[in-house]
């Protein structure tokens, strides 16, 4: 393993800055200055935690073109993408957690409902973990990195993020700028290497946040298991799309077009497959085949839509699906091969009709700017269809029936579904994201996004300061007898158990 890291442009192919990797120690040496400024930050309150959220915000803004260029020049997407994807979402995020990361790590009044326990009062309180390591892929390097360090800051906790070896830079400017916002030196730091480095992390600090794909997301896992610290694991995704016949045909290839090629398909909910019922299937493809050739794809100095694949082995996976899927029977309606006029990572946006579950383009994450469509008789076929597949991350339906689309989308094996919308769930900060079978395991955003790095504690008074209570020693026949008939009369459903019981009691 080399100890520099290149970061290349995938645009223009040209190496724009070379990093020296964290070796292990190093990492261990950083989480332990991160766990001696921890100690400090956790007593800060949310007001001043938030304040500083704040000017890291404007920050964000005052710098956003300086912004635009490191992150175009590591992932070769347009700049309208940034400030549309990332800045937007950063801004959105810090203002959500800011206001409400108090509300979500309030003291909890906990009320006994058995009889027998009511003499006790509880409550529950959020503490922080400690150090949170979050790994990050290289899809959106600092939605990922910084957007997800916001709920661990603002619930006391200090990070340490290991970036994408492919897109570093974003991360280590997010955490320049949070340090001239005022956060405390070493609560906020970047880790930058390979996957040892990520490894490293697991074995140090006390919660990992990893986002990635499924394999490595199971090493982590694994690897943390030794130590028993929690996870929380967000992983790939095959989100499908399914129109129904009285949906609103232009809503739906809009949203179907943009969902697919936004960051050239290279997001974890992007829409990955299909499913059109027949009546309107012909009307629908031809609007989607429409939009996607008037898609205009190039660098990200130009006046473009999209930009090209952060990763050339990311395109060869692309590539190597759709040609699978020609070989087995299917057609494809524009696209379908590298952009032969660019130099960068740059696949053609592509459509793709005749397609089956035995192709891996409609089975396997694509993370590229490819839409297979697929006819469907009935919603029945399309919910049985979106249902086979391993992952479970979101899903889209569009109807012009609503609580029809509320139905079918009870039915759907995912985290989310958008009705006639596609990829927004993303951006309700409040709402809970994760996702189901290979798709991951925790939540981001919501509640349980920052509860997530929290040791939840739960503390227990006594009301009444009694000498003596039942349970306690000596033990006895009687006390047994008595208890038999308290639980009977409190817990049997037959009133001659019931009647029993206390007469029993009054016998004593
Ligand atoms: P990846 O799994 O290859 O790498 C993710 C991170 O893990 C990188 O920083 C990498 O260096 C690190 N890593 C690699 N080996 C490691 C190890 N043994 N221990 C610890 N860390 C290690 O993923 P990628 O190719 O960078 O990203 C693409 C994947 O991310 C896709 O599958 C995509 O669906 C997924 N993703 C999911 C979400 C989500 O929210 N569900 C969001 C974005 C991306």
């Amino acid at each position: 393993m080399s100890a520099t890291i290149q970061v290349r442009n995938p645009a223009t192919l040209e190496i724009v800055q070379e990093l020296p990797v964290a070796s292990p120690i190093e990492v261990a040496a950083a989480v332990a200055r991160a766990r001696q400024v921890q100690a400090s930050w956790q007593l800060t309150s949310f007001t001043e935690r938030a304040r500083l959220l704040y000017r890291l915000r404007d920050l964000l803004l005052d710098e956003s073109d300086t912004l635009a260029d490191i992150l175009t020049s590591e992932t070769g997407r347009p700049r309208a993408e940034v400030y549309g994807n990332e800045l937007f979402y950063l801004c959105n995020a810090i203002g959500a957690w800011a206001k409400n990361s108090e509300g979500y790590l309030r003291q909890q009044k906990i009320a006994p409902s058995f009889p027998l326990v009511k003499a006790k009062k509880a409550y529950s309180t959020y503490a922080p973990r400690g150090v949170i390591g979050i790994i990050s892929p290289w899809n959106f390097p600092l939605t990922l990195t910084l957007g997800e360090a916001l709920p661990a800051l603002m619930a006391g906790n200090a990070v340490i993020i290991k970036p994408s070896e492919l897109t570093p830079l974003s991360a280590i400017f997010g955490a320049d700028l949070a340090a001239r916002a005022g956060f405390p030196q070493d609560l906020l730091q970047i880790v930058v290497g390979y996957g040892d480095t990520g490894a490293a992390l697991v074995d140090h600090a006390d919660m990992i946040a990893f986002t990635g794909s499924v394999e490595t997301g199971k090493r982590v896992m694994h690897r943390a298991a030794d130590r028993l610290i929690p996870v929380s694991l967000e992983l790939g995704g095959k989100d499908p799309l399914i129109v129904l016949k009285d949906a609103d045909i232009e809503r739906a290839a809009g949203a179907c077009v943009w969902g697919s090629l936004m960051n050239s398909g290279q997001a974890c909910t992007s829409i990955e497959r299909v499913y059109v019922e027949a009546p309107i299937y012909q009307a629908f493809v031809d609007k989607v085949v429409a939009r996607v050739k008037a898609v205009r794809q190039g660098k990200s100095t130009d006046d473009v839509d999209i930009g090209c694949m952060t990763s050339e082995a990311q395109l060869n996976k692309v590539a190597a699906q759709v040609d699978e899927a020609r070989a087995k029977g299917a057609k494809i309606l524009t696209g379908g091969r590298r952009n032969p006029s660019l130099p960068g990572f740059y696949y053609e946006p592509t459509v793709l009709v005749d397609v089956d579950h035995s192709m891996s383009v409609m089975s396997d994450e694509t993370f590229g700017p490819v839409i297979p469509i697929m006819r469907i008789k009935n919603p029945e076929e399309a919910i049985a269809l979106a249902n086979d597949s391993r992952y479970g991350l979101g899903a889209s339906i569009f109807s012009r029936d609503k609580s029809a689309a509320a139905k079918l989308a009870e039915k759907i094996e995912s985290g989310a579904v958008c009705i006639n919308d596609s990829l927004v769930n993303f951006i309700v900060l409040e709402a809970p994201m994760g996702g189901r079978k290979d798709s991951g395991y925790g939540y981001r955003h919501g509640a349980e996004g920052i509860r997530k790095y929290c040791q939840q504690k739960t503390i227990v008074v006594d009301r009444f300061g009694l000498k003596e209570e039942f349970p306690w020693y000596p033990a006895s026949e009687k006390k047994a007898r008595q208890v038999r008939h308290l639980l009977n009369l409190l817990c049997h459903s037959g009133w001659t158990h019931k009647l029993r019981a206390f007469k029993g009691l009054m016998r004593g």
